[in-house]
């Protein structure tokens, strides 16, 4: 589904100044809480999406970008493309506490410090953070993983409800059974009323009488699970992937966490990368690069035959095609850039060396007699670069 644009789901101008933006972000922050809708998934998408229009409004660099290449001038930063979460590792909800102030709104801060909207039971798992290290060659073509990630597991022997069994559940004394208690407070945005968690059953609107023995009333145990990842080709240092649900359990049958997957690309021995395209330096020797000689090279697909012409100048750039990567959202697969460095041998038998003097005054030898070879040489790799 297409972006709205930014200024629209705010409400502003485009040369709106930050007084302006910050207003106009405030209600409709205000007015879209999840807090005061509750169960409305209108109302959260809406939250989210002036959250995150704020979010790079707000910041001139993120602005600017956004100005001039519209959505997709943000997604070099991180996330990429329609499938993949655009926002970053921060929950959204700690940014809105940054216009607020820490707790003044409602329901602001809860038991990690953070507020999910509550499922009704229980308290929401925390996201976690894992680093995959790839290589160029799963990169190129993109790549299944499957990794083992340490964290709070639902517990099995009470189905994460946390009681021994189904008659040990209580309804809350301190809030009597609502999850919540209200004060009437004032702020400076004029009084309401503020709803906080019930700090005995945390929200939950029941305690348990009997805890169950394995989680001791959690809900949830340290485990050990295996998490298939699938990563596109074309990723690169900084993109991450989430996966909502894959984080910790929530404790009690709460909203589990999600995982983020960080992707760092691991450092390549033979290759360098720009892009989709790949840089390949070959050498090879005097003899060769005179003569003529067809080769092989390493490609991200396995080895590869290049066909180098008599007469090949040093640094000339030989592009296979689409041997390079293929593109995260372009779909095109790179080139392969193979560039040639002729070797100088450094030391010579007396042999050699009679070999070399031989043609040491040859005119095919002298530089200055064939000037437009190295002019070529020049513009070909001006054109590549450019
Ligand atoms: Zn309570
Ligand atoms: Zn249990």
């Amino acid at each position: 589904m297409a972006k709205r644009d930014y200024y629209e789901v705010l409400g502003v101008s485009r040369n709106v100044e930050n007084g302006d933006l910050k207003r106009a972000y405030r209600k409709l922050a205000m007015k879209y809480h999840p807090d005061r809708n509750p169960g409305n998934t209108q109302a959260e998408k809406k939250f989210k999406e002036a959250a995150e229009a704020f979010d790079v409004l707000k910041d001139p660099d993120k602005r600017a970008r956004y100005d001039q290449f519209g959505h997709d001038g943000l997604k070099g930063a991180g996330g990429f493309g329609a499938d993949y979460q655009d926002f970053g590792f921060e929950d959204i909800f700690s940014r809105f506490s940054d216009i607020f102030g820490g707790d003044s709104f409602g329901g602001m801060g809860g038991a990690h410090g953070r507020t999910r909207r509550r499922s009704g039971t229980g308290q929401p798992g925390d996201d976690m953070k894992i680093q995959l290290k790839l290589t160029l060659e799963e990169i190129a073509f993109g790549t299944d993983r499957e990794v083992k990630v340490k964290k709070y597991m639902t517990c099995k022997e009470c189905k994460g409800t946390g009681a021994k069994s189904s008659e040990d559940f209580m309804t809350c004394n301190t809030c009597s059974g609502m999850g919540e208690v209200r004060q009437v407070t004032r702020t400076m945005f004029g009084q309401f009323v503020n709803v906080q968690p019930c700090p005995t059953c945390y929200g939950e609107g029941r305690t348990i009488r009997n805890k169950c023995g394995s989680c001791h009333g959690e809900g949830r145990i340290k485990g050990e699970e295996k998490i298939h990842i699938q990563i596109p080709s074309g990723v690169t240092n900084g993109n991450y992937i989430s996966l909502n649900g894959q984080g910790h359990s929530g404790i009690r049958g709460g909203e589990d966490g999600t995982l983020v997957v960080l992707i760092e690309e691991k450092k390549h021995e033979h290759f360098k990368r720009d892009g989709d395209d790949i840089f390949y330096d070959l050498n090879i020797s005097v003899t060769d690069a005179i003569l003529g000689v067809t080769t092989e090279v390493p490609t991200l697909k396995g080895r590869a035959r290049i066909k180098i012409e008599p007469g090949t100048q040093p640094g000339k750039l030989l592009r296979m095609r689409e041997k390079g990567i293929k593109g995260l959202k372009t779909n095109k697969i790179g080139d392969q850039y193979v560039r040639m460095n002729v070797y100088i041998p450094t030391s010579l038998t007396d042999e050699e060396k009679q070999h070399v003097k031989a043609l040491k005054d040859s005119k095919n030898f002298d530089p200055n007699s064939n000037k437009d070879a190295h002019e070529n040489i020049f513009e070909r790799v001006k054109a590549v670069f450019s």
